[in-house]
C-alpha cells in the first residue's frame, strides 16, 4: 500500500515491479490527478510552452489499483507487520505501506487572496491569472520563488519579491552564495526587496512591518514547505520534522517505510538525519525501498542532488554542507558561469575534503563534484578554486 500519488509514490510501485513483486499495490493519492511532474510548473508550465505534465502512470500495465482523489488520514498497525490504512472513504488493509505524502506549503495569517505553488492545480489557476502588467508580490526569494518570478518577468507581470533574509536563497546556500543571485534579478526587470518580513497578507496587498503596506494584484507565498504528515499523529510513526526513517527508510513500525519529500532519514554519508525535497531523491529512494520490502537489506546513501532554472540560468548543486563548512569560489560570481565549493576540514593534516558544490552554468563541473564528494577524498583547494582545471584534478592521490 503506497500512500501518496507523486513522483516517489509512482516510482515506487514501478521499482516494486521491476523488481519482481508479484503481490497486489495499490495507491492512495489525495489529489485527482494521476501522478505528474512538480518541476515544470514553475518553469515551461508557468510560461505556457508546456501543458502536460503527467508522469504517464500505466496503471494497467503496472497492476496498480490507483485511489484518486482520496486522502489516508490514519492508520492501524496490526500484528508484527500489515495493518490497515484508514482513508476518508474506505479502510484497506495492508501487509507493507509505504508513505510518499510529500510536502505542503506554509501559509501567512491575514484575510487576503494567497497563493501557493505546490499542485498542477496551484499552477493552472496562476497561471491564468498572470498578464502583462499584473502586480505579482511573491513572498520568499527561496527557490520556487525565484523560478517563479522568472517566469512571471517573462510573462510582462510587475513582480516584486520579498524576502525576509539577507539574500535570496539564504537558507539552502548561506548568504555569501546566495547573494551572487542579486544581479540576476535587477537585470530581469523584478524588484527584490531583502530584509523585508511580510506580516500578513490582506486583500489587496502585503501587510508589513511599522505600518507599511505593499499593493499586489496577486500574492504568492513560497516561503517553504512541511513535510504533509499530519496524518499519522498518534499511529505510532515517530515524527522528526518528517517521518523518521533509518538508513534504509524503515520507520519504527516494522513494515513501513517513508520515502520523498516527507522521509527525515538518517544518512550514513553525513552521519545526521536529512529530509531532502528535490526531485531526485523522490526518483531514486523508492529504488531502496523496494529492495526492503522484498527483504533486501539495501542501503539509501545519496549525495543528495538538485537543480533549478532561474533568470535564464541552469543552477545546480549536490552534496550538503553546513555554515561550519568553508565556502570557496570557483571562478567570478559576476561572471555567467562559475561554482561554488564547500570543503571540510578532514582528520588533523589529511586537508580539506568536498562536502557539497554549487554550479551556474557549469553541469561537468556539477557531475565531476558529485563524484568527488561521494568519494570523501581529499582536494587540492587551490586547483579547485582553478575553474580553468577540471574538479576531478583537485583529489589529491593517496
Ligand atoms: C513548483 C515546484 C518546482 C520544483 N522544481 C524542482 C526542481 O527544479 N528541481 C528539483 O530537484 N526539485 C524540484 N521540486 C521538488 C520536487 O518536485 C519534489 O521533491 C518532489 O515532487 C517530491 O516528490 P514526492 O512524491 O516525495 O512528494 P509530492 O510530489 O509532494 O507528492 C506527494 C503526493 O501525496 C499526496 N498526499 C499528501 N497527503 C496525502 C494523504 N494523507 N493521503 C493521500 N495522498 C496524500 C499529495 O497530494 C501529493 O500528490 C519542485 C517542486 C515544486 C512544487
Amino acid at each position: 500500500m503506497i500512500v501518496g500519488g507523486g513522483l516517489a509514490g509512482l516510482r515506487t510501485a514501478e521499482e516494486l515491479r521491476r523488481q519482481g513483486y508479484t503481490g497486489e499495490v495499490a495507491m492512495i493519492g489525495a489529489e485527482r490527478h494521476p501522478p505528474y511532474d512538480r518541476p515544470p510548473l514553475t518553469k515551461k508550465f508557468m510560461l505556457g510552452e508546456v501543458n502536460d505534465v503527467s508522469l504517464a502512470a500505466d496503471f494497467g500495465a503496472l497492476k496498480v489499483e490507483p485511489w484518486l482523489g482520496e486522502r489516508a488520514v490514519g492508520f492501524t498497525a496490526e500484528g508484527r507487520t500489515g495493518g490497515v490504512v484508514l482513508t476518508d472513504r474506505r479502510e484497506l488493509a495492508f501487509s507493507a505501506l509505504v508513505l510518499a505524502t510529500g510536502a505542503s506549503p506554509v501559509r501567512l495569517p491575514g484575510t487576503g487572496t494567497q497563493r501557493t505553488l505546490r499542485t498542477l492545480d496551484d499552477a493552472s489557476a496562476l497561471r491564468s491569472a498572470l498578464r502583462p502588467g499584473v502586480r505579482l508580490a511573491i513572498v520568499g526569494a527561496g527557490w520556487i520563488g525565484a523560478e517563479l518570478a522568472t517566469a512571471a518577468a517573462r510573462l510582462g507581470c510587475a513582480v516584486t519579491v520579498l524576502e525576509a533574509g539577507p539574500a535570496p536563497l539564504a537558507a539552502a546556500l548561506g548568504p555569501r552564495a546566495g547573494a551572487a543571485t542579486v544581479p540576476w534579478y535587477q537585470a530581469a526587470g523584478v524588484e527584490l526587496r531583502l530584509g523585508q518580513a511580510v506580516e500578513t497578507v490582506e486583500p489587496g496587498g502585503l501587510a508589513l512591518p511599522g505600518g507599511g503596506w505593499l499593493a499586489a494584484d496577486e500574492v504568492v507565498v513560497a516561503v517553504g514547505v512541511r513535510p504533509a504528515v499530519e496524518w499519522l499523529a498518534g499511529s505510532g510513526i515517530v515524527l522528526d520534522n518528517g517521518v523518521r526513517a533509518d538508513e534504509r527508510l524503515r520507520t519504527a513500525v516494522p513494515g513501513v517505510y517513508a520515502v520523498g519529500d516527507c522521509a527525515a532519514f538518517w544518512s550514513s554519508r553525513y552521519q545526521r538525519r536529512l529530509r531532502v525535497e528535490h526531485w531526485d531523491g523522490a526518483l531514486h529512494g523508492p529504488e531502496a525501498v523496494a529492495a526492503n520490502i522484498r527483504g533486501s537489506d539495501q542501503l539509501y546513501d545519496p549525495v543528495p542532488y538538485f537543480w533549478s532554472e532561474q533568470f535564464g540560468r541552469m543552477v545546480q548543486y549536490a552534496g550538503h554542507h553546513t555554515g561550519a563548512d568553508r565556502m570557496i569560489w570557483r571562478g567570478d560570481p559576476q561572471e555567467s558561469n562559475w561554482a561554488a565549493c564547500w570543503l571540510s576540514a578532514a582528520a588533523p593534516g589529511q586537508g580539506e575534503r568536498l562536502m557539497a558544490v554549487l554550479t551556474v552554468g557549469r553541469p561537468r563541473d556539477l557531475v565531476q563534484g558529485r563524484r568527488v564528494i561521494a568519494g570523501g577524498m581529499p582536494v587540492d583547494t587551490g586547483v579547485l578554486a582553478d575553474p580553468g582545471k577540471s574538479v576531478t584534478s583537485a583529489v589529491l592521490a593517496g
